[in-house]
């Protein structure tokens, strides 16, 4: 099919060719094979909701026949507040998503390389052929980021490195040494993006430097998001940071209002709300060590649980429970996880830490299933 579709043709328009071999994006499901509705723990979603201070926000965002701020004022000087940073220096976007890919736009194109770490975050092949780069996959070391594979795979066309950490998939995380050493190994022209989606998850104290890297480098943006500890992934908020230059750039093509009304009312009610944060963050450490305690009980029928410093547990299975039959288990115990063969790993399942009961139930599961 995609053959035909980039075929070019008198008869219809024809796509770029990077376009048209973009595999697009696979959201975690939330229905089983025959269509019931299965509890989903397959899109890292907060299993707590959304704080009641957003959620009583929604009802009150203003006018929606008017077009919402399209500098989304409010909300950036919330969050340049809460994070010390100058508002000046943040954008907003529709998700972070929608700033992964302009970050590859802005700064890469046909001819160029982005570079990423196997099992990365999924966007990233998109982010890049989306603007004509090539995509390059770095090495990973036991299915974490290896900063010194990436610094390997750098090339004179290289224009844009993005780490996730915490990393989606895998649950890694590198500390602050390393990311200042792979900071400290990469050219200066040389964008790089640190994506802290789960960054709320990891303890203060093991904070990877980030933050303040992004406050003081000219060549390092960090990308934040809504839609998971503040579990507002429904309205589609997500910001960067980073020099003044980089931050010019992405408003520059960033969609002219891309924060609605309710997007900007509910996240600004969400960053006032911290003591939910604080909940959410401490009922993640709390199920997920007790769900990775259990997990590791299973070591000897094949099953290990990854180290995870996000809101999710990837789980490879070497025994004789494989884990496509844990995923359709799962399936038929209610619950729907994320099998990932399209991204390299059919031998893992990730599954996002729900509820004590639910985390529960999944460990129950599993033991049966792996006949222990
Ligand atoms: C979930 C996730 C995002 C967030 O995407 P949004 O568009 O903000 O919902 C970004 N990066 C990673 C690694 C993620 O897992």
């Amino acid at each position: 099919m995609t053959d035909t579709i980039s075929t070019p043709s008198a008869d219809r328009p024809s796509p770029k060719p990077w376009i048209a071999q973009i595999h697009a994006y696979v959201p975690g499901k939330s229905t089983g094979t025959d269509g019931q509705v299965l509890l989903k723990l397959s899109a890292n979603e907060n299993p707590l909701g959304t704080s009641a201070a957003a959620q009583a926000a929604r009802a009150h965002a203003g006018d929606q026949a008017r077009y919402p701020d399209p500098d989304s004022v409010a909300l950036r000087g919330a969050l340049g507040t809460l994070h010390g940073i100058d508002p000046a220096r943040i954008v907003m976007g529709t998700g972070s998503d929608e700033l992964l890919n302009l970050a590859a736009q802005a700064y890469a194109g046909p001819g160029d390389q982005v570079l990423f770490v196997r099992y990365g975050f999924s966007v990233y092949d998109i982010a890049a052929r989306r603007c004509g780069a090539q995509p390059v996959v770095a090495p990973d070391r036991d299915y974490g980021t290896d900063v010194d594979a990436l610094l390997a795979a750098v090339t004179p066309a290289t224009r844009v490195v993005f780490l996730a950490n915490p990393n989606n998939p895998t649950g890694s995380y590198i500390g602050r040494a390393e990311i200042a050493r792979l900071h400290a190994g990469l050219r200066r022209d040389i964008l790089l993006v640190i994506d802290q989606a789960y960054a709320e998850y990891v303890a203060a104290a093991d904070d990877d430097g980030a933050l303040a890297l992004a406050a003081t480098a000219t060549n390092v943006l960090v990308t934040r998001t809504f839609s998971k500890i503040y579990g507002l992934a429904g309205e589609r908020v997500g910001w960067a940071t980073g020099d003044a230059a980089l931050v010019d750039m992405l408003n520059r093509i960033r969609g002219p209002f891309n924060l609605s009304l309710s997007a900007q009312a509910t996240a600004l009610a969400a960053v006032s709300d911290q003591a939910f944060v604080a909940a959410s963050r401490d009922h993640n450490r709390r199920e997920r060590a007790r769900f990775v305690e259990r997990l590791a009980a299973l070591g000897n029928h094949g099953l290990r649980p990854l180290p995870s410093e996000a809101n999710f547990v990837l789980i490879e299975f070497t025994g004789g429970l494989t884990a496509e039959a844990a995923y359709l288990g799962l399936m038929e115990h209610g619950y729907i996880t994320r099998w990932l063969p399209g991204q390299g790993l059919p031998q893992c399942l990730r599954i996002t830490i729900g509820t004590a009961e639910q985390m529960d139930a999944i460990a129950a599961a599993l033991t049966q299933m792996a006949g222990a």
